[in-house]
């Protein structure tokens, strides 16, 4: 039974999980049904209906030759696009097929210079042998997902065919996976087995990403065929060589691999090569700091006003791109960074010869993407001469470099990296085959020149002596037969002709044929033009074969030596990057940060790199340092305060970029992770429950951030009610100063919490002044040692013209709040138990011991105090558990039994009431008794002391 055309698109739309079929019919493709609607809003095409068997479809279609923009557009918009093209079959009919998928993350030609990522991402885990089966969703559903509690590993590959860039590696759980998928942005993400049934990693996804979930063959993740699609790929030395032994990771990059290729898009060959790279290589930095801290785009969402935009001067695409993954990847190898920082250095203060460099460079085309468009085989000549050209500013760069200050500077480094004189070769072999000016399309022939081939230079001196023929028979014909109007021309339909006027047409020898009468004019042909016609297309064809022929072999050269094209497109990306920060530090007058390797970061006359373009900027000093690790930051609403830690955090990262700073001077110790909180408004708007994502980030900062972090918390708190608030934002002050010990500056509303700095040694205040005047405020924008001199409440209250008795009376009545000592601070060891004493709300009194129990409150407070005192003491030193705190002699004449049970004590017996003993080995016994004992002696020491 004979179907019709759209049975037949709809059946072979069922064969694929494209999202849209573009379907060849004759000299169209067209859309279908469901498909022709979704194209024709997307893309503006006209609907029309088509009947089939008596029904009536939606039908819309893009010439043949005009595919491409159409697919690019729709592919942009995150649609996978399956394109079936026509065929005859043996019968003389004709039959279709789906010759490729073409998807967000395997598209070559990308409408702008954007790195363009697929990412696959698999669990650890999860088993090969099962991978194709059901099992994986089993799997997921009990409880082995990647975004569940604890740390799985997970392998990612990120490829770009546009330019070969391929990176793998190994992650530890979900937080990471989230950051780097944030970093990367991939436009498309191929999850594994497991996770792609992983409800929560799919809509993290989706709330973090733009790029297209797809769903891939599971076999193509399984380690074994994975591991020999890598082997395929890149050889098997290579494979070991870059140490992908982590088997999570070769399954991402053979998935990767696998999913390129059977998108039948031709781009796999611009994968020459396999960078493996280590988290541990970078500073972490998560998803929601990537977004505070507005690196590539402002919280709202534009480019304009975030960090990369403010310091890009990069002439080039592959520059640009370059610039922005050192931004949004700094790195953590001091010695790497001292190179970039010589670089930037040596061309800060070479002004000319960094001139000569980016007017060089500003003529130099995208050789990453245009590597992989020879491998692809979709470049055509144009693209090889901006290949050759482009490779023949290497040596005038070089030219630029050497002999100048830049001569033994790692600027120099950066051009020797390529392999110059196979460049050279290169660069040469272009030169003697290509045609000056060749045309676009491949086809047309002049792509070649003289002198690069025999053959082909016979076939033009005989194509261009036929032509010579024709060209000049008008001439002849009119002489000879005393004819005026005469041309002779060719089109498509009637080849070459005489054409004669009409009103000579009368006058026309007798060998003349007439073959067509116009309105004015008759055509004819002699048997003489139709011989040369035929020699004319005889070697036209000829030619044109020889020629394409000859510039595939090209081509083909040209794509073997994809590796030496990326490679001298990296080093002049690396080139643009490095002169664009140079540039900017010298018109900003940034500085050199000093890399050290202690935990500091002293800052003198720090600015925003965003702000200070714009604001005439009052510098400002900070310092973090082993002594003062924790800054306390005070002020009003719109002083200054979150600038002031964003600026902190941004100078720690450039420093980390290899950029310069704006400061005058910065000590910056290098940091393994970055990590910010702020109050962002926009996430209300978003419905988001905004105490629980702050909570939910606060907590993320809690278990990632380590001793050798920068923490940067933008009120913490806020989001509930205030003694609630108060209460968290005390106790993490305490947990990240005593526990976790990074680097940290937290501004705060919460005045209480400048005490915190009487109690735990590292804590220092700042604030922001202010100069207030008959009611007005002048902001400063000065930071200054200490806390603000009032609660920021009261302040709004005295500001707003609150009676001034009604103002007094307030700032006493916290004073005497404050007096109480409300809040004790907990110091000291790492499972230090206190019981904390509790502000009753409804009494303004204190009820000690938040288990209820009766100790009295004036031991209650006199304990806390002390404890805190102890804390501080002992967090001076290591705070290990075990550090010291009394051998058991020590504890031998502690007063263990006295009557009253401390709050420590009561803490260790509810332990050992819940202990488990039949669960609990007796190794972990042994080391529990232990750690009761130091708890016990420990913070039972006299109270008379203090
Ligand atoms: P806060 O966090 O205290 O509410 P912000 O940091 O948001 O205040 O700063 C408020 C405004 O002051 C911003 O518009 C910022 O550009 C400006 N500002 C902050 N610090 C400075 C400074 N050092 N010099 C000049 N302007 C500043």
């Amino acid at each position: 039974m004979p179907t019709g055309i759209v049975e037949e698109f709809l059946e072979l739309k069922a064969e694929t999980d494209a999202d849209v079929l573009a379907m060849q019919c004759g000299d169209f493709y067209e859309f279908f049904a469901d498909d022709a609607e979704l194209v024709a809003d997307e893309l503006d095409l006209t609907v029309s209906q088509k009947s089939s068997h008596g029904s009536s479809y939606p039908m819309a279609g893009v010439p043949l030759t005009e595919l491409t923009p159409y697919l690019r557009a729709l592919v942009e918009r995150g649609y996978r696009v399956a394109v079936a093209d026509q065929y005859e079959t043996d019968d003389g009919g004709h039959a279709r097929e789906i010759v490729r998928v073409v998807t967000p993350g395997t598209l070559l030609e990308t409408s702008d210079d954007d790195a363009r990522y697929l990412a696959t991402v698999v669990a650890g885990g999860d088993d090969d042998g099962r991978a194709g089966g059901e099992a994986a969703s089993g799997e997921a559903a009990s409880g082995e997902a990647v975004s569940s509690e604890g740390a799985h590993p997970v392998g990612v590959a990120f490829a770009d065919v546009t330019t070969g860039r391929f990176l793998v590696t190994e992650l530890d759980g979900w937080a990471d996976l989230r950051a780097e998928l944030y970093r990367f942005d991939p436009a498309e993400v191929v999850p594994g087995p497991t996770l792609r049934n992983d409800d929560a990693f799919l809509e993290a996804v989706r709330e973090d990403l733009t790029g297209t979930l797809s769903v891939f063959d599971a076999e193509a993740f399984a380690s074994g065929r994975a591991a020999h699609a890598v082997r395929d790929q890149f050889g098997a030395s290579i494979a070991d060589s870059v140490g992908l032994d982590s088997a999570p990771a070769t399954r991402a990059a053979g998935a990767a691999l696998a999913y390129v290729d059977e998108t039948g898009a031709g781009v796999l060959a611009s994968m020459t090569r396999l960078t493996r790279y280590a988290a541990a290589d970078h500073v972490e930095l998560d998803a929601t700091t990537q977004r505070n801290l507005e690196l590539t785009e402002t919280m709202r969402g534009e480019t304009t006003g975030s960090l990369l935009e403010a310091i890009d001067h990069t002439v080039t695409a592959a520059g640009g791109r370059l610039l922005r993954e050192w931004l949004t990847r700094p790195k953590r190898d001091r010695e790497a960074l001292e190179r970039r920082l010589d670089a930037v250095d040596a061309l800060a203060g070479a002004t000319l010869e960094r001139d000569r460099i980016t007017t060089l460079l500003e003529d130099a085309y995208d050789l990453e993407r245009l590597a992989a468009r020879t491998t692809s085989g979709s470049a055509g000549a144009r693209a090889l001469v901006s290949i050759r050209d482009t490779l023949g500013l290497l040596p005038e760069l070089v030219d630029a470099v050497e002999e100048t200050s830049l001569s033994s500077t790692p600027v120099a480094d950066v051009l020797a990296q390529p392999d110059r004189d196979g460049a050279r070769a290169l660069r040469e072999d272009l030169e003697d085959a290509l045609a000056d000016d060749p045309p676009k399309t491949k086809t047309e022939g002049g792509l070649l020149c003289r002198g690069y081939d025999p053959e082909l230079d016979e076939l033009i001196e005989r194509h261009e002596a036929a032509r010579e023929w024709i060209d000049t028979l008008a001439e002849r014909e009119k002489r000879a037969h005393g004819l005026s109007h005469v041309t002779v021309d060719r089109n498509k339909t009637d080849g070459y002709y005489i054409q004669v006027g009409k009103s000579v047409a009368d006058e026309v020898p007798a060998h003349y044929r007439e073959i067509k009468t116009l309105k004015n004019s008759k055509r004819f042909v002699t048997d003489e033009l139709v011989e040369h016609e035929r020699e004319v297309l005889r070697v036209e064809e000829a030619r044109a074969e020889l020629e394409y022929e000859l510039f595939e072999a090209l081509r083909e050269r040209v794509a073997e030596s994809a590796a030496l094209v990326q490679d001298v497109g990296r080093a002049l990306a690396t080139l643009d990057a490095l002169t664009s920060l140079a540039t900017h530090a010298a018109s900003e007058d940034w500085t050199r940060p000093t890399l050290t390797d202690t935990r500091e970061l002293a800052i003198t006359a720090g600015r925003h790199p965003v702000v200070e373009q714009t604001t005439d900027f009052v510098p400002n000093d900070l310092r973090l340092d082993a002594d003062r690790g924790f800054l306390i930051v005070t002020g009003p609403n719109m002083s200054g305060k979150s600038t002031y830690m964003r600026q902190a955090a941004l100078i720690q990262l450039l420093a980390q970029a290899g950029s310069f700073v704006p400061a005058r001077e910065a000590h910056v110790g290098l940091v393994d992770g970055i990590y910010t909180r702020v109050g962002a408004l926009d996430e209300l708007a978003q419905g988001r429950s905004t105490f629980m994502v702050e909570m939910q980030e606060l907590s993320n900062i809690l278990h990632s951030a380590t001793a050798d972090s920068l923490v940067i918390l933008d009120e913490v708190g806020r989001g509930t009610a205030t003694y609630d608030g108060i209460a968290i934002a005390w106790a993490a002050t305490e947990y990240l100063h005593n526990e976790v010990r990074a680097r940290t500056l937290f501004a705060t509303h919460y005045h209480e919490l400048t005490t915190l700095s009487d109690h735990l040694s590292r804590v220092a205040n700042v604030h922001v002044a202010v100069d207030e005047r008959d009611g007005d405020v002048t902001f400063l924008r000065t930071v200054r040692d200490g806390p603000t001199n009032r609660s920021y409440g009261v302040h709004v209250a005295d500001l707003a013209g609150v009676p001034a008795p009604v103002v007094d009376r307030a700032d006493r009545v916290l004073d005497r709040l404050r007096e109480e000592k409300a809040i004790e601070a907990r110091g000291g060891t790492a499972d230090g138990e206190t019981t904390q004493a509790v502000f009753d709300l409804s009494t303004g009194a204190f009820d000690a011991g938040g288990d209820g129990s009766g100790a009295g409150d004036g031991d209650a407070t006199n304990g806390t105090t002390e404890e805190a005192r102890t804390g501080d003491d002992a967090d001076d030193g290591d705070d290990s558990p075990a550090d010291g705190d009394g051998s058991p002699a020590d504890g031998d004449d502690s007063p263990t039994g006295s009557d009253v049970v401390g709050p420590a004590a009561r803490a260790v017996l509810e332990e050992l009431t819940d202990l488990d003993l039949a669960e609990t080995p007796p190794v972990e016994l042994v080391s529990l008794v232990d750690a009761w004992q130091d708890r016990v002696t420990e913070t039972a020491e006299p109270p008379q002391e203090r």
